[in-house]
Formats: C-alpha cells, sequence, structure tokens
C-alpha cells in the first residue's frame, strides 16, 4: 500500500516536472533503470549515429572524407556504425550522403540487422519495411547477393523506401507494397525480420509529442498486431531459421509478452544479443519465460541510443 502510494506520488511529481502523461511515468517507474537520469536523458537530442555504406565506399574513405570536412567521429560496437560527435554541417546534406556513402541510422536499428545474422545468398524477408534503413544495412551485410523480399503497405513510405534503395547501390532487394498480414504465397525465407509498428515511446527524444499522444488501449491495439505480424514471421521461416522482432517501444506488452507468447505457443527460443540490457522477466502479474531475458533493451541513459527492444528468435528445427 506505502509502496503504491509512493510510486504514485512520485510519478505524478516527475511527469509534472518532465510533461508525461502520469500513467506512463507510472509504468516507467517499474522497469526503467534509474529514471531521474533516463528523464533528463530524454531531454537531450539523442546521439547521431551513420552507418557506412560498404555497397560504395569503405570505412577508410569515408572518415577520410568526412574529417576533412570537419566532422568528427567515435567508433562504436558495430565496425560499419560511426558517431557523430561534431558535425560542421547537417550529416544528410554533404556529397557523401548524397552519393549514399552512409545512413543515417541509430546503432541499435544496426544492432538488430547485426542480430538477423544475414548472409551471402541467402533469402531474406523484411517484414515492416520502410523507409528501409534495415534493408539497406541488410543488403550491404549479404554484399548485394541472395534476395531481399521487402513489405510495405504505406505507400507515401515506400517512396522514400525506394529512393533510399537507390541512394545506397541496392540491388538485391523486390519490394511489395503490401501488408505483411495479406502477403500469401512467399514461401519461406532464411531470415525473417519484423521491425514492427510500435507506439514510439522510445523515441520521446526526437519526438517529444510522445510524451502525452498515446494511451493506454494504444499499447494494446500495437500488441495485438504485434501479435499476428509475429505469428506470420514464424510461417515465413525455415525450420532453424533466425527472425529478428524489434520495436522502438519500452511498452513490455510490445515486447517481452509478445515473444513470451511466441515461445510459449511455436516452441521457439531466444538466442543471446551481446549488446544492450537483459530484458525484463516479469511486467504486473505475468512472469515471462526464462529465456525472454535473452533479448535486449536499449535506454538512452544506459546505451547511448533511441529506445529500443531487440529479440534474435530462432525457430525450432521441424523432424
Ligand atoms: N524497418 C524500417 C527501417 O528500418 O527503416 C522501419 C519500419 S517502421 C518501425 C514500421 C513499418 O511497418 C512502417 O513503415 C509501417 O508502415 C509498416 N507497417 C504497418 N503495418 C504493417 C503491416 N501490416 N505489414 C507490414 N508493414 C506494416
Amino acid at each position: 500500500m506505502t509502496l503504491l502510494f509512493d510510486r504514485s506520488f512520485r510519478s505524478s511529481a516527475l511527469a509534472n516536472k518532465y510533461g508525461y502523461n502520469e500513467w506512463l511515468v507510472g509504468r516507467f517507474l517499474q522497469y526503467v533503470p534509474d529514471i531521474e537520469r533516463f528523464l533528463q536523458k530524454m531531454e537531450q537530442a539523442p546521439a547521431q549515429y551513420i552507418r557506412i555504406n560498404t555497397l560504395k565506399t569503405s570505412r577508410n574513405e569515408l572518415e577520410r572524407r568526412l574529417l576533412s570536412k570537419g566532422f568528427e567521429l567515435r567508433e562504436t560496437v558495430l565496425p560499419e556504425v560511426l558517431q557523430v560527435v561534431r558535425a560542421p554541417m547537417t550529416a544528410g546534406a554533404t556529397n557523401e550522403y548524397l552519393l549514399g556513402y552512409y545512413y543515417i541510422q541509430d546503432l541499435s536499428s544496426c544492432i538488430a540487422v547485426d542480430a538477423l545474422d544475414a548472409h551471402e545468398g541467402q533469402l531474406i524477408l523484411d517484414m515492416a519495411a520502410a523507409p528501409g534503413g534495415k534493408t539497406t544495412h541488410i543488403a550491404q551485410r549479404m554484399q548485394n547477393t541472395g534476395s531481399i523480399v521487402a513489405l510495405e503497405p504505406n505507400p507515401k513510405r515506400l517512396r522514400s523506401m525506394s529512393f533510399n534503395l537507390d541512394r545506397l547501390g541496392v540491388a538485391n532487394t523486390c519490394i511489395l507494397n503490401t501488408s505483411a498480414l495479406s502477403a500469401t504465397g512467399l514461401g519461406k525465407f532464411d531470415r525473417v525480420l519484423l521491425d514492427a509498428p510500435c507506439s514510439c515511446e522510445g523515441v520521446i527524444a526526437k519526438d517529444k509529442t510522445r510524451k502525452t499522444s498515446h494511451s493506454p488501449e494504444d499499447v494494446d491495439y500495437c500488441a495485438s498486431r504485434q501479435e499476428l505480424l509475429l505469428d506470420a514471421a514464424i510461417g515465413f521461416c525455415k525450420s532453424g531459421g533466425i527472425i529478428v522482432y524489434s520495436t522502438c517501444s519500452f511498452a513490455p506488452e510490445e515486447n517481452e509478452a509478445i515473444v513470451d507468447r511466441a515461445i510459449r505457443k511455436f516452441g521457439v527460443s531466444i538466442e543471446p544479443i551481446l549488446y544492450g540490457t537483459e530484458a525484463l522477466s516479469r511486467f504486473g502479474d505475468n512472469e515471462y519465460e526464462k529465456n525472454v531475458q535473452n533479448a535486449r533493451r536499449f535506454y538512452p541513459h544506459i546505451d547511448n541510443t533511441t529506445g529500443f527492444f531487440i529479440a534474435r528468435i530462432r525457430m525450432p528445427i521441424s523432424s
């Protein structure tokens, strides 16, 4: 009782101080470590990262060009991703950007592709693809070989996607303007990426309207759509293949609960990821399968990324 009262008092005070809906801060208090530092970090512009497009250039060549323009860059855990520490102009306004030598992309988003472990010659499905940040990263990991099928129902987002594929020199991708829930006859894939549509809580630092714009009902709506999408992903993946499920939400209902349900329903397992913070073992009255903790949460104040969740899901081997 005292604990609940303390939490409610604290969430109200923090929500007022930082301009959030109280219900959202009340939830963060239950699972975000070091909440005040987290809320302070969300007030600051997020770190900026660029992903070097090795289909068109090398890291040495791009670093040489950007350093000569006055950029200051810092290496990250992935060799093809650099943090932009100082930029004399917007990173999207250089010749190198227009030439497709890099893509502006958060480190957490690149770690999702790293977890997919794509190889040359494979057949890969990107189920929710636009504007193509992860599709183009997968293509470079595959050296433009094999095939990627990229699905996207929103025609407006497709335009920027085809522009990005073109700019980055991607030549192994077929885009289908369809919902992943109605796509049929595609066959089975070695790897499936489901970068699911979500409530976007993780990008509050970029879009402050997210502090107050969504409700618990929106989280429930996203979660029910994510369940359907992950069921479809499992149907698209070969026996023993890998599915990466990711969101830019902090909500356990959109993350751990979705993966937990897939373990119980389909016997999939969750494999470790090298970076990020261990996923939750429980939320509210729900205790998740132990394996769920192999998934990873990415927090702005801990990982210096936007908020993100990644689960690397291994399909069972069918006999
Ligand atoms: N993977 C993209 C990237 O890295 O650039 C970002 C994807 S964004 C998080 C989610 C996308 O899912 C949106 O473009 C949205 O239009 C799309 N989407 C929504 N419902 C979908 C569905 N039923 N099937 C496939 N994609 C869907």
